[in-house]
């Protein structure tokens, strides 16, 4: 569920200095074909300081810009674990 903002509840605007490690394929995640219309590559998340948690939405350049991102709940943190670890395995 995107929220078309990169503002939180709180009023806190998310930039590219809140963009850490590790970035995950947007194929990871997303069953979607051209996500954004292929603009948005990486996804990361990302914690404000009010404690909400996000998956931002990246599209790569000089600097990441976040083009939208998403509230991450239990589920969502569990799915992204699980496949985050799948990968590790394979490698
Ligand atoms: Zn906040």
């Amino acid at each position: 569920m995107n929220l078309r903002t990169t503002k939180c509840e709180c009023g806190y605007v998310f930039t590219d200095k809140d963009v850490k490690p590790p970035l995950m394929d947007v194929s990871m995640l997303k069953n979607q074909k051209n996500f954004y219309g292929g603009t948005v590559k990486k996804l990361c998340k990302a914690k404000c300081q009010c404690g909400k948690e996000y998956l931002l939405y990246l599209i790569p350049g000089k600097t990441f810009t976040i083009k939208d991102m998403e509230p991450l709940g239990a589920e969502e943190q569990k799915a992204i674990e699980k496949k985050t670890n799948q990968r590790r395995k394979r490698k």
